[in-house]
């Protein structure tokens, strides 16, 4: 890639399209929270700072011994600039290209996604002072680099690698294009990156020592790397952070504030943590973990990967940010662990392979389990709130990881046919068994709502059996493989047999009962069966039911419907099995239907009337009927007769 032409004359350079969404929206978006550009340039410099810090251990010629990593924040109110300079890393001309030309950050990446999904659509030429849609989502994700032209016309970046001979300059106004000069080495920084926003007309107010102070402390207070502020070119050096890791503080001398600031700089995001966790591991391993579990779901929590990212630092150094620290079902915890003991001076790979680091890997799972459950006990609100937001991260575990499957079961927590709220525990609802129930009875669906209306809990609930309503995707498969609790096996009441006979009807309750049904009806069953014969695989009298006429139900050798389902959308299932319909014996619609069939006569009425309640018990299950048309002609044929039929007089 050239960056100047024969004559030397700078090549401009276009953005990648994201880039100039990005940028309108930052440009044309009225937010008042604009404080966040000094966080997002502090927070590159810092990074680039520990980049070097760790490339300089195989490599100790490009940095010099006496030469500590600083941030140093000039301001220059009378050319109205504000310059971020770090001796970090810096970039070389490619890098350099592909950094601040396209959209680096996950982060930004997943902002933008968001903003697309709310149909957020921004224009890269729409001139209009409204405030851009998705805006106010800026104030809750970190958005990087491309902030400082929330407050600059235009900005400068001028970068020296560590270890290379050439300096760079890059300019852009933020409007669609850069460009990319080299810059003479004399005026480039030693190694290191230098930022200078040249203030727009409503980003000027910026140009103000005293108010960059109170951000930087408000923003930006523990990142690991000091900070200086000259409050004009010529001045001294200030320094208004002094750059010690947080969780290296004793832990009497950090303020929640402090925590959670710095939990905000780790996470990119503004909210305030949900549950803060630090503690010094010592004994066989030492280490230091600082956790937080986030106050909302972040992004990416249900992008396909599924890992953990933590920033993982062997003695003050920062190896790597995406370490895997935790397990994919603890991926919303956002973490930075401290070892003394791991190694340093091998590959990344290599330390996230040692036996070391699965132990501390073990340790931390195990530290935040309890944690998570003795805060469960203590203050059950803000207990609730985390497994609102991630209690359906928390129940992959209880497929992935078996060992662990008796801790989760203390911390999941249900709603159930009962109670709407998800506050059930599994103790709880072991604690209310009825009169001879054996199991513990669940539901698994898309939508809550639909479950709990669901007519295969009728019978349940006219015998005051409690069901789990399990509505997250991952529920259908933990259920399968989970063995049980406290001795009960799970079931679903969907499938099979439900056999709950022998637990009592409540007073004031009917439920289907348990006589065999009467000779007409078993003979319209039959009948049923061989009308249906294509769709299901028997037709059979039920006692799950009490309202409702009929209901479907997995065979007992087969799957439970809703995983089958999730599985054939996967395609990872080649056909489905058929249900089996079951019918209310004592249902009017049955026994009437019994009579007539029984009279004989009057055939084409029963089997549109077999039909229609098969497909209604379908719609019941969310499920389009077999056959859109043969269906409304049915409906259409028997409400015809209805209408039909001589008026009633009282
Ligand atoms: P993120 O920091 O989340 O990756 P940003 O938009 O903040 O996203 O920055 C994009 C990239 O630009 C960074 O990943 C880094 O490679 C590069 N970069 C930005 N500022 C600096 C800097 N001061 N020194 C070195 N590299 C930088
Ligand atoms: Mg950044």
């Amino acid at each position: 890639m050239t960056t100047t032409d024969n004559a030397g004359a700078p090549q401009p350079h276009a953005f990648q399209a994201d880039v100039s969404r990005l940028l309108h929206l930052m440009v044309h978006s009225i937010y008042s929270d604009r404080d966040i550009f000094v966080r997002e340039l502090i927070s590159n410099a810092a990074d680039a700072c520990e980049k070097l810090r760790y490339e300089a251990l195989s490599e100790s010629g490009l940095i010099k011994d006496d030469e500590g990593f600083s941030i140093r924040l000039t301001v220059d109110a009378e050319a109205g600039t504000i310059t971020f300079a770090d001796n970090g890393i810096g970039m070389s001309h490619d890098e350099l290209i592909g950094a601040l030309g396209t959209i680096a950050s996950s982060g930004t990446r997943a902002f933008l996604e968001k903003l697309n999904g709310k149909g957020g659509a921004v224009e890269p030429d729409g001139e209009t002072d409204q405030p851009v849609q998705g805006a106010d989502l800026i104030g809750q994700f970190g958005i990087g680099f491309y902030s400082a032209f929330m407050v600059a016309d235009h900005v400068e970046v001028q970068t020296h690698k560590a270890g290379t001979q050439e300096g760079w300059s890059w300019v852009s106004d933020g409007k669609g294009t850069f460009t990319v000069t080299p810059l003479p080495l004399e005026s480039a920084p030693t190694h290191g990156t230098r930022v200078i926003l040249h203030l727009s007309t409503n980003g000027k107010a910026y140009a103000e020592p005293g108010r960059l102070e109170r951000i930087v402390r408000e923003h930006s207070g523990a990142v690991a790397v000091p900070i200086d502020l000259l409050d004009k070119p010529d001045a001294e050096a200030r320094r208004i952070s002094e750059g010690m890791a947080l969780w290296a503080r004793p832990k009497s001398e950090i303020t929640p504030d402090l925590y959670a600031e710095f939990y905000r700089g780790l996470a990119g995001q503004f909210d305030s943590p949900a549950l803060t966790v630090h503690w010094r591991a010592e004994g066989r391993h030492e280490y230091t973990v600082l956790a937080f579990v986030p106050g909302s779901r972040p992004l990416d929590l249900f992008e396909p990967a599924r890992k953990s990212r933590g920033k993982l630092y062997v003695r003050r150094v920062l190896i790597t940010q995406d370490a895997d620290l935790l397990p994919g079902w603890l991926r919303f915890v956002r973490i930075v662990v401290d070892s003394s003991d791991l190694p340093l001076n091998v590959s990344r790979e290599m330390i996230q392979d040692s036996p070391i680091f699965a132990a501390i890997r073990k340790g931390i799972v195990n530290r935040l389990l309890q944690e998570l459950t003795k805060l469960a006990e203590n203050d059950a609100d803000a207990y609730a709130k985390i497994w609102r937001d991630f209690g359906a991260v928390l129940k992959e575990g209880l497929y992935e990881d078996p060992e662990r499957r008796d801790q989760l079961f203390k911390l999941a927590r249900f709603a159930t046919s009962t109670q709407a709220e998800p506050t059930r525990t599994l103790a709880d609802y072991v604690g209310s068994l009825r009169e001879n129930q054996t199991a513990i009875w669940y539901i698994t669906g898309d939508d809550q709502k639909r479950l709990a209306t669901s007519p295969q809990l009728e019978g349940f609930r006219a015998r005051g059996i409690e069901v789990l309503l399990l509505s997250d995707p991952v529920d259908a498969f933990w259920v399968e493989t989970a063995l049980g609790y406290e001795g009960k096996p799970f079931k679903s009441v969907t499938h099979g047999m439900a056999d709950i006979k022998s637990v009592p009807v409540l007073e004031g309750e009917t439920a289907a009962s348990d006589v065999p049904p009467a000779p007409d009806v078993a003979r319209l069953l039959a009948f049923m069966k061989e009308t249906l014969a294509g769709c299901v695989e028997d037709v059979r009298a039920s006692d799950r039911l009490a309202a409702s006429a009929a209901c479907l139900v997995a065979p007992e050798h087969g799957r439970d419907r809703r995983l089958e389902r999730l599985l054939a959308e996967t395609g990872n299932l080649g056909m489905l099995s058929k249900p089996v319909l079951e019918v209310n014996p004592t249902h009017p619609l049955v026994t009437a239907l019994a009579s007539r069939f029984a009279a004989g006569g009057d055939g084409s009425l029963v089997e549109d009337a077999a039909w229609l309640i098969h497909d209604e018990a379908r719609v019941a299950d969310g499920d389009a009927p077999t056959d859109a048309s043969a269906f409304t002609a049915r409906l259409t044929r028997v409400l015809t007769r209805a209408a039909q039929a001589p008026v009633e007089t009282a």
